[in-house]
């Protein structure tokens, strides 16, 4: 293995869903669902592979239907209209689309901003593409309010268009109260056995993350090529609201920087509202968007993703997706173009199905006496461990098939600073409701 890519071994997924099938644990670890996706586009994927369209190469840029379903939703959705023969590309999943957009856009030097905690092909795109990776950090922000107002809050925020100002400011006075925090987290660590339970309470409000908009303008330098962003983020929930991602597109039209950014979980919103970052000012020419078919139709296997952008950045993806795959899954491709016809309302359905499963989660962990931060988007859950008297999230993980049965993975290995994620632990709550109640009763045990 080349110095590139020496540091990534296998992946988390690989690792802790192999430790699932081994011991027959509950797995919570790796994100998929546990019920495929709607009948009639299974069937349609039959329809295309007897009626032979999409067995042999198909077109580059991805068969002509997906690519018009992709604009139309775009469209649909957003009020995006990319051009689907110049504007859209066809990848193997979102996880291509991403290499692929490093490989084609970062020179080797080049500085790549990505939120930290990140996914995991992050790191090893941008190695791979010789690049230099700036983690910004999310901080974790313990809950001080009850449901009702967190909700009025993310609402507020998300209807702030001020270009950010109110959220820079909002995270400035939030920064005054990190330190704060930190220190509880210290006392609390060393608080004895007994006080569990008073414990549990302090990180049982729902904490959340936030994106100090400082921060991530001091991490621009002359080198910085790209910020790769995520949101709906995964791991911890976070969607950025529409003056969060303002200042964003705001940094990157002053400092001529590109954006690459990871919307696969653009349906799976429950508090506030997914913004494209190519709908803002300035963003359009300068940004990449990624999604995939795997989240929002329940068919992570079927590896069907796609790029949208200017017809100069896809040409440039293109070019680099050419030599990686050339091609990818004929016959899905048609199937997941009737997909995304599908009417609103199977959109609504997968969100109120995942937002009821977030909720029984989200329950049962703190019944279980997790420290729950609450996702407003995706299909996971961070939690912290340090009120079951643990501090360290792999070992967590790596016993907790033994001592309960089920499998989570440790968000620390979404990190690049490990002890920053070593208290916290990932949950997937996108499986049935009756695998999700035997796990909440199995965790339950650990207390
Ligand atoms: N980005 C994020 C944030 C993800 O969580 C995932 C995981 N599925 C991917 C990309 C990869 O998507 P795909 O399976 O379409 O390659
Ligand atoms: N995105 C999924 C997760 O975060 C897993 C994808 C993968 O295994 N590469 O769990």
């Amino acid at each position: 293995l080349n110095r590139r890519l020496a540091e990534f071994g296998t992946t988390i997924f690989a690792e802790m869903s192999a430790l699932a099938v081994e011991t027959g644990a509950l797995n919570l670890g790796q994100g998929f669902p546990d019920t495929d996706g709607p009948e009639q586009v299974r069937e349609a994927a039959v329809r295309a592979l007897r009626d032979g369209r999409g067995n042999q190469y198909p077109p580059g840029p991805g068969v002509p239907e997906l690519r018009a379903a992709i604009a139309a939703h775009q469209q649909r959705f957003y009020g995006l209209s990319p051009d689907p023969d110049t504007e859209v590309l066809v990848t193997a999943g979102a996880t291509e689309a991403i290499a692929a957009s490093l490989l084609a856009l970062v020179e080797p030097g080049d500085e790549v901003i990505a939120l930290e905690p990140y996914y995991d092909s992050y790191a090893a795109s941008i190695a791979m593409a010789g690049g230099t990776r700036v983690p910004v950090m999310l901080h974790p922000a313990a809950g001080e309010a009850p449901h009702g107002a967190a909700d009025e809050h993310a609402t507020d925020k998300d209807e702030s268009e001020e270009g950010g100002a109110d959220a820079s400011g909002a995270d400035r006075a939030d920064r005054a109260d990190r330190a704060d925090r930190a220190d509880r987290a210290d006392r609390a660590d060393r608080a004895d056995r007994a006080d569990r339970a008073d414990r549990a309470d302090e990180y049982a409000t729902d904490g959340t993350y936030r994106l100090d908009l400082d921060e991530l303008r001091d991490a621009i330098t002359d080198r910085t090529r790209l910020i790769l962003l995520n949101t709906p983020h995964n791991p911890t929930g976070t969607v950025l609201s529409r003056a969060e991602l303002a200042a964003v597109a705001e940094m990157c039209v002053e400092h001529d920087l590109l954006a690459v950014t990871d919307e696969v979980y653009e349906h799976l919103v429950f508090e506030g509202t997914h913004h494209p970052l190519a709908s803002f000012p300035g963003m359009r020419e300068r940004t990449v968007t990624i999604s995939s078919s795997g989240k929002t139709f329940s068919f992570t296997g079927w590896k069907v993703g796609w790029v949208t952008g200017t017809p100069a950045l896809v040409s440039a993806v293109r070019s680099a997706k050419q030599y990686l795959t050339y091609v990818s899954a004929g016959p899905f491709q048609y199937a997941v173009a009737e997909a995304l016809a599908l009417p609103d309302d199977y959109y609504t359905a997968l969100r109120e199905d995942l937002r009821a499963k977030r909720d029984l989660l989200a329950r049962g962990l703190r019944a279980a006496g997790f420290g729950v931060f609450r996702p407003a988007g995706t299909y996971f859950i961070t939690t912290d461990i340090r009120p079951l008297g643990a501090t360290d999230g792999t070992a967590f993980c790596l016993d907790l098939p033994r001592r309960a049965g089920v499998v989570a993975v440790p968000t620390q290995v979404f990190y690049d600073h490990a002890e920053a994620g070593a208290p916290y632990v990932r949950f997937a709550f996108c499986k049935r409701k009756g695998v999700l109640e035997e796990a909440v009763t199995r965790l339950k045990r650990l207390a």
